[in-house]
């Protein structure tokens, strides 16, 4: 053996590496599943490999008889899981099998750390699924020997799932993969069965794998029927079929929320077999990675991650497609020009969002998991699908003023906006605790008047394309000149109003002037009761939360000032009116200005533009307080 062709020892990525150790202690309880795993590998990569054969005009005669045979020796205690799919080179061997690409893991292991002692690492495997090192719950060592279509190299991969794992040249009469499993002693105490027993393979294949369209042979026997789930009679199928299906196509080891099985006739005649999964994937706002169903044709399968199927604010939607109309070989263009395919997007999306609003009405409590797990990605549909767009108002729930731990639909706010005031308010914010206690809230609060929370990134963008829901105006209760008084029409109040302005113009223009630098005009609010003065904007004006979300996408936002409103009412206002009567130099009133600005600021959780200042200010007041003519006002007349 020449040096090239010797043995190469490698190790395993750290998060590889963690991986593996918990699988090897093993703390998985139902074992069983590792066969489910390779096997749905070997489909896999006989899908792969029929794909690939359309296009490659070398591997055309490649697809003789793709199968997936098990082979087990009860002497030498091993189990190999054979395929002619599309096999690895040495490369994809180093980084398919010594690596853990999925975006998943790192949370997965951090999640896993973070639980320390006290937590569930079976539920957390199950939630993320580990695939092919799922082995080595069963095995001390694995061998896997590939070759991959269309070359004429095979390596032999080998781990004993300690820290590293060989590489060496070998041979196989054909292309694809084989993988050996050197059995741990059988334990069942353990849940560790005996898997080079026959009616235990036959038992677990029928249990997981039964709708595997390749056939799996043990011997001359093929274990599973190969039908295809979603073209069976649904009376025939159980639902633990239907879930170990989604855990085939998903990789997701938790059964699903919500199945939707369809068959559409009309303009395009298709199956669907659709699941909402009752978790949402880590990746779902990375923009690249692989997602949408799976498409066949006359129940040939075409290709898996196929976005053209749904919009994409759908993508968290796992599951089938069977068309009748499609023709066999469609290339990636034709697809996404494919009228059909639209017309197939188009019905999906109606369906889905029906069973949706079925499941909203008739279990609102699987609904509301969907809801924590998927809303923000649905509520993208509110500017991206204009014409689905009342559908999908329908469907959003969010978090108000007087909701508590519930949840409230527009119609539900709706429904208790009084008189024909039509319309609802909301407010945008990052976090709900902070919204709660805006004082922008007081004067809804003390009229009974309900305001719906929107903390989503998303919000602030569907916001701006959506103006309101039926006949009721969506308003931002932070924006604009707020006259609730008037809302509440009565006169009594409105002159009240008048009063006010009048007597504190002075104080208003004073202020206006004082505070140039960090606010645009100052006016009297009809929004506040407790709260001496906060922060507003103007209608058209863009928010904070926006101008955060133009951050974040590396844009400026366009710079303007904020409007402060002031309780008139509030003590603190007037004594500021009569201080300025009295002595319009004071330097205790241009400190009291800076304070009144800063309290608005920090009011709705961002921060007065001179922090330090206010700050420092505040200190001063205190020590003025605590101990009076300690020379704070020195100090301040510096500023
Ligand atoms: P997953 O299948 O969830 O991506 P796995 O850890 O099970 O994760 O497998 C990692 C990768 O190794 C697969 O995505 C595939 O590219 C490759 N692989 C595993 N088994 C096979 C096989 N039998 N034939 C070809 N490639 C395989």
């Amino acid at each position: 053996m020449s040096e090239v062709r010797s043995r190469e020892h490698l190790n395993f990525q750290a998060e590889a590496k963690q991986v593996l150790d918990l699988m090897i202690h093993a703390v998985y309880s139902n074992k069983d599943v590792f066969l489910r795993e390779l096997i749905s590998n070997a489909s896999d990569a006989l899908d792969k490999l029929r794909l690939e054969s359309l296009t490659n005009e070398a591997l055309r005669d490649a697809v003789q008889s793709p199968a997936i045979t098990l082979e087990r020796d009860s002497e030498n205690r091993t189990l190999s899981v054979f395929d002619n799919g599309i096999g690895m080179t040495k490369d994809e061997m180093i980084r398919y099998l010594g690596t853990i690409a999925k975006s998943g893991t790192k949370e997965f292991l951090r999640l896993l750390k973070e639980a320390g002692r006290g937590s569930d690492p079976e539920a957390l495997i199950g939630q993320f699924g580990v695939g092919f090192y799922a082995s080595f719950m069963v095995a001390d060592r694995v061998t896997v020997i590939s070759r991959k279509a269309g070359t004429s190299e095979t390596w032999k991969w080998e781990s004993e799932g300690n820290g590293g794992f060989t590489l060496e040249p070998a041979e196989r009469d054909s292309f694809g993969t084989t993988v050996t499993l050197h059995l741990r002693p059988a334990d069942e105490e353990d849940g560790l069965r005996d898997y080079t027993e026959e009616w235990v393979l036959k038992e677990i294949v029928r249990k997981y794998s039964d709708f595997v369209a390749y056939p799996i042979r043990l011997g001359q026997e093929t274990l599973n029927s190969m039908k295809a789930i979603w073209a069976r009679p649904k009376s025939e199928v159980k639902d633990a079929d239907y879930d170990e299906f989604y855990r085939h196509i998903s990789h997701d080891w938790n059964p699903p929320l919500k199945r939707i099985a369809w068959k559409a006739e009309g303009a395009v005649t298709f199956d669907a077999l659709l699941f909402i999964p009752s978790k949402a994937p880590l990746d779902l706002f990375i923009r690249d990675v692989d997602r949408g169903l799976q498409l066949y044709v006359k129940r040939v399968f075409i290709k898996g991650d196929c976005r053209e199927l749904l919009p994409d604010y759908l993508r968290f939607i796992r599951g089938v497609v069977d068309s009748e109309d499609l023709s066999l070989n469609m290339s990636r263009e034709i697809l996404q020009q494919n009228r059909q395919m639209e017309l197939i997007q188009a019905g999906l999306t109606r369906r889905i969002l029906s069973a949706l609003d079925e499941m909203r009405t008739t279990d609102p409590q699987s609904y509301r998991t969907f809801w924590k797990e998927f809303g923000r990605v649905l509520k993208e549909g509110l500017f991206l699908d204009g014409k689905n767009r009342e559908k999908l108002l329908e469907l959003c729930l969010f978090k108000s003023s007087i909701s508590g731990e519930e949840w409230v639909s527009l119609e539900e706010a709706a429904s208790r906006v009084n008189g024909d005031r039509k319309e609802i308010f909301y407010l945008l914010g990052e976090d709900r605790s902070v919204l709660e206690k805006s004082p922008v809230l007081e004067a809804f609060r003390s009229r009974g008047i309900e305001v719906l929370f929107m903390t989503d990134p998303v919000d602030e963008i569907w916001l701006q394309a959506v103006d309101g829901f039926r006949e009721y105006r969506l308003r931002n209760a932070a924006k604009g000149d707020l006259d609730l008084e008037s809302l509440s029409g009565k006169e009594a109040d409105r002159k009240e109003r008048d009063e006010a302005e009048k007597r504190l113009r002075p104080l208003m223009d004073y202020l206006k002037n004082r505070l140039a630098s960090s606010i645009r005009e100052v006016r009297l609010s009809g929004r506040l009761t407790d709260s001496p003065a906060c922060l507003v904007q103007d209608e058209r004006d863009p928010s904070p939360q926006f101008a955060k979300v133009l951050a974040s996408l590396g844009r400026e936002a366009p710079q303007t000032l904020r409007i402060l409103e002031i309780n008139p009412v509030h003590p603190i206002i007037g004594g500021m009116a009569k201080m300025l009567e009295e002595s319009p130099a004071s330097a205790t009133l241009e400190t009291y200005a800076e304070l009144l600005y800063g309290i608005a600021a920090l009011a709705e959780g961002s921060l007065p533009q001179d922090a330090p200042g206010f700050s420092r200010r505040l200190a001063d007041l205190l020590r003025e307080k605590v101990e009076p003519g300690s020379g704070s006002r020195k100090d301040a007349l510096s500023e």
